[in-house]
């Protein structure tokens, strides 16, 4: 991995999407807010392509991200990271857990859960105690803590879970022989050396899990920034599974007046149609994060989709 070197604040963000499909308007509002946290704190944005579920992953999307993101004037520093090439990595990690100890074994179907009710992410830790039959098809689960880890967000405040008793233990290989999210970011925050974490509010959720994982591994705690998320005009969190349009055909400079409106940045009336570098340029000077939207969603004009 090369180093920059050359930044005033030791800022290093990034932006990190699944090439599930297409970027949207939502992602990019993430992209773009990174993009402005890190360049006005003199900082690296890093990209990297969160393609570590192979079954959800699409090689054309992962193509189209780079481009999508150069067309709107979001360059990046340093070399793209893959998820897909990181995965010894991972393994080692979980390995180190697991001689500590802190990963089991869970045989536990999604169905078999559903019948005993627990829906959703849920798990009670029933095969905490179990002896372990690695011979069947089984997930890796990581043990959690019982007391509440506290997760302070710049934009969001503090947020509390007791990851035991509210979310259970969570997966961190699955059955299909695939690392999970959880344990990917967390080792490519490190390994990135990620100061800063700029990303939709959908993912606050999961970060006292995250905070829980760098603990455990003596990792530092990135700063947290949560996003609100743009919604649908039915309400509906924007994204690709709600089939979400694609960026592709938007026009940049307009769309990114209009993004940054969104965020509270709304530009003077003499860059309406100017190039995405004179926009961003504003921007990066009079970003601000006490000018974010304090809500947990926004919603999208039909117009701009
Ligand atoms: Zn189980």
């Amino acid at each position: 991995m090369s180093t920059s070197g050359t930044t005033g604040d030791g800022y290093r963000g990034r932006f990190a999407p699944s090439p599930t499909g297409p970027l949207h308007l939502g992602s990019l509002l993430a992209a773009l807010a990174g993009y402005l946290d890190a360049k006005s704190h003199r900082g690296v944005w890093l990209l990297r392509i969160e393609d570590v579920d192979p079954y959800r992953s699409h090689a054309q999307a992962a193509e189209s991200i780079p481009k999508d993101l150069e067309r709107f004037g979001l360059y990046w520093d340093e070399s793209i990271v893959q998820q897909s090439s990181r995965l010894d990595s991972y393994r080692q990690v979980l390995e180190q857990l697991d001689l500590r100890g802190l990963v089991y074994a869970c045989t536990c179907s999604r169905k078999h859960l559903a019948e005993q009710g627990y829906a959703g992410e849920r798990y009670p830790n029933q095969c905490r105690d179990k002896s372990r039959s690695r011979h069947q098809p089984h997930a890796l689960r990581v043990i959690t803590p019982g007391y509440v880890i506290n997760v302070f967000d710049r934009l969001q405040g503090a947020y509390g879970v007791n990851l035991a008793r509210e979310a259970g233990d969570f997966i961190l290989y699955r059955r299909d022989q695939v690392y999970a999210y959880h344990l990917a970011v967390v080792v490519d925050d490190y390994d990135q050396r990620i100061t800063h974490v700029v990303r939709g509010v959908d993912l606050l959720d999961s970060t006292p899990r995250h905070q829980y994982l760098q603990q455990t591994l003596r990792y530092p705690t990135p700063q947290y920034l949560h996003l609100p998320v743009i919604l649908a005009p039915n309400g509906q969190k924007l994204s690709k599974q709600t089939g979400a349009a694609s960026i592709a055909a938007l026009d940049p400079t307009a769309t990114l007046f209009y993004l940054l409106s969104l965020l509270g940045h709304v530009p003077p009336e003499t860059l309406r149609g100017a190039p995405v570098d004179e926009l961003l340029a504003w921007a990066v000077g009079v970003w601000d994060e006490k000018r974010l939207p304090q809500e947990r969603g926004i919603q999208a004009f039909r117009n701009a989709e």
